[in-house]
């Protein structure tokens, strides 16, 4: 089962992508982190994206299109992909699309996490992860443990994004309407769209993903 996991800059994809990882043996593409981690390490690829990922722009088509396509060539056994935060464009759906059928691999459904603005602000000015094992906290409603120990691996180490500011935001967000929001519509037209509704409660909203990934039909 592949599947695409689509929505605004913290909508849950993350946070859902991560859950299906843990339960059903899925393989989580985030070119986000994949992204992050460029930029961490100092390659010269991190270092040309470092400025635009601070500002909230779009990386441009071909590199993140190279990214998921060296992942893809990854033919161990699993329970298939998530794609977290790609595609964002309809470039990027159609290199997707070409890639997967050249794999010989379906794409099953695509899921998107339907939210409002702002809810999203709340949620991701208070945003932090474990540097570890990447356990999601917030400030609100899942404050780091008192201890200081992550719940999942009990690391220490706690990050926040760099992009995740109120002014960094506010132009995710636009490239999102701009960019990524005509994607409902190509996928709809491809009869792979589902939606739920990514303001619920975590556990609902894992429910929720996991009765479309059971629906046979
Ligand atoms: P994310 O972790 O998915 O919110 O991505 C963080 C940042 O990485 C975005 O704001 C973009 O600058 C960049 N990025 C991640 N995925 C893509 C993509 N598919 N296309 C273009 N830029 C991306």
């Amino acid at each position: 089962m592949n599947i695409i996991l689509l929505g605004p800059p913290g909508a849950g994809k993350g946070t859902q992508a991560r859950h299906l990882v843990d339960t059903r043996d899925m393989v989580q593409l985030s070119t986000g982190d994949m992204l992050r981690e460029a930029k961490d390490s100092g390659t010269e690829m991190g270092k040309m994206v470092a400025d635009v990922m601070a500002r909230g722009d779009l990386v441009t088509d071909e590199i993140v299109i190279g990214l998921i396509r060296e992942k893809l060539e990854d033919q161990t056994d699993h329970g298939g992909f998530i794609f977290d935060g790609f595609p964002r464009t309809l470039a990027q759906a159609t290199a997707l699309d070409e890639l997967l059928k050249a794999a010989g691999k379906p794409l099953d459904h695509v899921i998107e996490l339907g939210v409002n603005d702002e809810a999203l602000v709340a949620r991701i000015a208070g945003r932090s992860t474990c540097g570890n094992c990447g356990e999601v906290y917030h400030d609100v409603t899942k404050p780091q443990p008192a201890d200081g120990k992550c719940v999942k691996c009990g690391s220490t180490d706690f990050k926040r994004r760099a992009d995740d500011n109120e002014e960094s935001l506010r132009n995710r967000l636009m490239e999102y309407y701009k960019k990524t929001s005509p994607l409902l519509g190509y996928y709809y037209a491809h009869e792979l769209l589902r939606r739920v509704d990514g303001l619920a409660e975590i556990d609902d909203v894992q429910g929720d993903i996991a009765a479309i990934l059971n629906d046979p039909a």
